[in-house]
């Protein structure tokens, strides 16, 4: 009899899934909010569960973390003050605050737990949580927002789990009219947005919420994520701009330490399929 242990994520609805062998189950916990699982993979090293849903991997969250990240605060011309709702595995966070013109840093996550269990497993990621500009509320981030004084932050990054249960409210027209709200005057919104493949109705509906809300340009960036559904993932813009095509070309090639984005990445992540060209 196989004694091979094995995390698998099945995509019911698309008769498919992720498997990831795994060596040991390193954590449970219930939280109030979410069930929270640690494994250490074969291969992938470290993951991260949320209610059975892969959230990081070791091996390739770079590729998320840096696409949710580095092209929204390289669209702004002067990003100080940047909000971070979700992202409670802080790897968002630590890339934010490579960027030394950031000065304050306002993670805003729900579940606290998810927090302090990413500081046990993945130090990595959580590696900037004692930077001075890194502050921590743990608490919801629609109301958070809904709060916020008007041009309040420069950049908000909604780095949540799926539309669905408490992040549902996350993807909505409301809440990005919220955060338009407590953008300044060039303001980007960008939020993880799914597989283009399998949820592309989701890409479509974003950007039209967002434009909706006020945006006056936005678009979506695409990039491969091995261990989300379908391998191939995007995040969604709002510009309070006209358009995309003005970034800090020349701040994004003197940024060097990535291991995915770059500056001629930045142009051509935003190119979308064909199938998902406006009509
Ligand atoms: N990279 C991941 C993905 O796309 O699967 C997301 C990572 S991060 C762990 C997602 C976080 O969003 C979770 O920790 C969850 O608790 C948080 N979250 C969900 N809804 C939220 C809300 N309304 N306010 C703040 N945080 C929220």
């Amino acid at each position: 009899m196989s004694t091979e242990l094995w995390y698998t994520e099945r995509y019911e609805e698309h008769g498919a899934a992720l498997s990831l062998k795994v060596r040991e189950v390193l954590h449970r916990e219930q939280s109030p909010y979410q069930r929270i699982e640690i494994f250490a993979t074969e291969s992938f090293g470290t993951l991260m569960t949320l209610d059975g849903l892969v959230m990081v991997t070791d091996r390739d969250n770079f590729l998320y973390h840096e696409m949710m990240s580095h092209p929204a605060l390289f669209i702004h011309p002067a990003p100080r003050r940047v909000l971070i709702i979700g992202g409670g595995d802080c790897g968002t966070l630590r890339e934010v605050l490579r960027h030394p013109e950031v000065e304050e840093a306002v993670m805003v996550e729900l579940d606290e737990r998810v927090t302090r269990v990413a500081e046990r497993f993945f130090p990595l990621l959580c590696e900037k949580n004692h930077d001075r500009r890194a502050y921590f509320h743990f608490t919801d981030g629609i109301a958070w927002v809904q709060e916020a004084e008007a041009a309040r932050y420069d950049v908000i990054i909604v780095d949540s789990t799926d539309p669905v249960g408490p992040a549902a409210g996350l993807f909505s027209t409301e809440f990005y009219r919220a955060c338009y709200r407590a953008l300044g005057e060039e303001g980007v919104l960008v939020g993880q947005s799914e597989s283009p493949l399998l949820h592309a109705d989701l890409i479509r509906q974003c950007q039209a919420r967002m434009a909706e809300a006020g945006f006056g340009a936005v678009n979506s960036v695409y990039f491969p994520q091995f261990s989300y559904p379908s391998g191939w993932w995007s995040a969604t813009l709002g510009r309070k701009g006209l358009d995309f095509d003005a970034f800090r070309d020349a701040d994004a090639r003197a940024f060097t330490g990535n291991r995915y984005y770059h500056a001629d990445l930045h142009r051509a992540a935003q190119v979308a399929p064909a199938f998902l060209l406006p009509a």
